[in-house]
């Protein structure tokens, strides 16, 4: 018994493509595993999935029309995902998944569709660390195909529809026998005429030649989150490549290039920088402006600050995003301090240290004595950090 695509889908018989692409949208967003991972819900997404992947294929849909399943009558739910194992986007969410562009699955037996699910696209956008600190929201330019508008998809001329092939009879292969030694070889090959399409379009589309689709270039609003990172990828569902014979569209992703920034360097949500101060100050202790992401902040620094000091600053990093898309706090930004000894000293300044060295009992003839002391000077080296 055939499966009830139409009711899967929650669509009337006579619904056109475009309502059955709104109805397929509208259940994958409720039920995709990144929203819903309910195990009821993946079930239903695949058997959704698989009634969209029917339907939105006119071959595919003429046998349902037909009283026949084009899937086979095995298990419930085991089409595969038409968009190639990229998923169906949810538009901009946060997504660890990198590349495999979604492909047409090819391999199968009999005719292969005409309509075909576009291609992901890849942008770069690059970003400076405020950027990723605040988010951004920029135009960018995108050249993708989108459908043809004058056949919408068909690639036909109005009033005209594709044809049964002649030279394979719709099969959309062609068999050639060859006598070898070893008796007869049959190969079968996709058909030239209609390369494998088991259908030809006599009158094509004048502007988009019969693809169903055309290259375009428009310019769309892209939101960056704030806490992206370099590397990370920002979906845009359904605005990639529209397929051959105007195929649901593959999403695009912006991705982050995150440029080096001056003073502070980027640990995940946490911000490192170097703090370098006068001997003077790390010793009397004072309270320091930080040009910070949040403006200029003061840093307290006790006194007697030892070089290689690290000083956290409680979330005054950047926000830190999860990949759901939420913000969950923000990160620290630690301070590494380091004491500056003064290279260069005045006669003034020398005597004023020689006087300070002898109130501390730190002349110089100390140093040699001063491993005799218990825990002295000298104390077993422990290396940096
Ligand atoms: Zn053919
Ligand atoms: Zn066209």
């Amino acid at each position: 018994m055939a499966r009830d695509y139409y009711g899967t889908l929650g669509v009337r018989q006579d619904a056109g493509a475009d309502e059955i692409k709104r109805a397929y949208r509208k259940l994958a967003r409720e039920l995709h595993p990144d929203v819903n991972p309910d195990e009821a819900a993946q079930t239903r997404f695949r058997e959704v999935t698989a009634a969209y992947e029917v339907l939105s294929d006119p071959q595919k849909r003429k046998i349902v029309d037909m009283g026949g399943d084009p899937l086979g009558n095995g298990g419930g739910g085991g089409g595969r995902d038409p968009f190639g194992g990229g998923g169906f986007g949810l538009g901009d969410i946060m997504d660890a998944f990198f590349g495999a562009a979604g492909g047409p699955g090819g391999g199968g037996r009999g005719p292969r569709s005409r309509v075909q699910p576009g291609s992901d696209a890849l942008l770069r956008i690059q970003m400076t660390l405020e950027e990723c600190f605040s988010g951004i929201s920029r135009e960018i330019t995108v050249d993708t195909a989108i459908l043809c508008d004058l056949c919408r998809g068909s690639g036909c001329v109005a009033g005209t529809s594709p044809v049964t092939c002649d030279t394979c009879g719709g099969r959309g292969e062609v068999q050639s026998v060859q006598r070898s030694f070893l008796g007869q070889v049959v190969t079968a090959r996709a058909c030239p005429t209609c390369r494998g399409l088991g259908e030809t379009i006599p009158e094509p589309c004048t502007q988009c030649a019969g693809e169903g689709r055309v290259r375009s270039r428009r310019t769309i609003t892209v939101k960056i989150p704030a806490g992206v990172a370099d590397g990370m990828r920002v979906r845009l569902s359904g605005q990639g490549e529209v397929g051959p014979g105007g195929g649901p569209a593959g999403d695009l992703y912006v991705e982050v290039e995150e440029l080096a920034h001056n003073t502070f360097e980027r640990d995940g949500a946490h911000l490192h920088c170097t703090l370098r101060v006068p001997m003077t100050t790390a010793a009397l202790g004072a309270s320091l402006p930080l040009d910070t992401l949040d403006g200029v902040v003061d840093l307290d620094l006790d006194p007697g600050t030892q070089s290689d000091t690290e000083l956290v600053m409680p979330g005054r990093g950047l926000p830190r995003l999860r990949s759901t898309g939420r913000v969950d706090g923000r990160g620290d930004l630690h301070v590494h301090i380091e004491v500056e000894v003064p290279t260069r000293l005045d006669a003034r300044q020398t005597e004023l240290l020689r006087e300070l060295a002898t109130l501390r009992g730190e002349e110089e003839h100390t140093l040699a004595s001063a491993n005799g002391r218990g825990g002295g000077l000298f104390s077993k080296f422990r290396g940096r950090r």
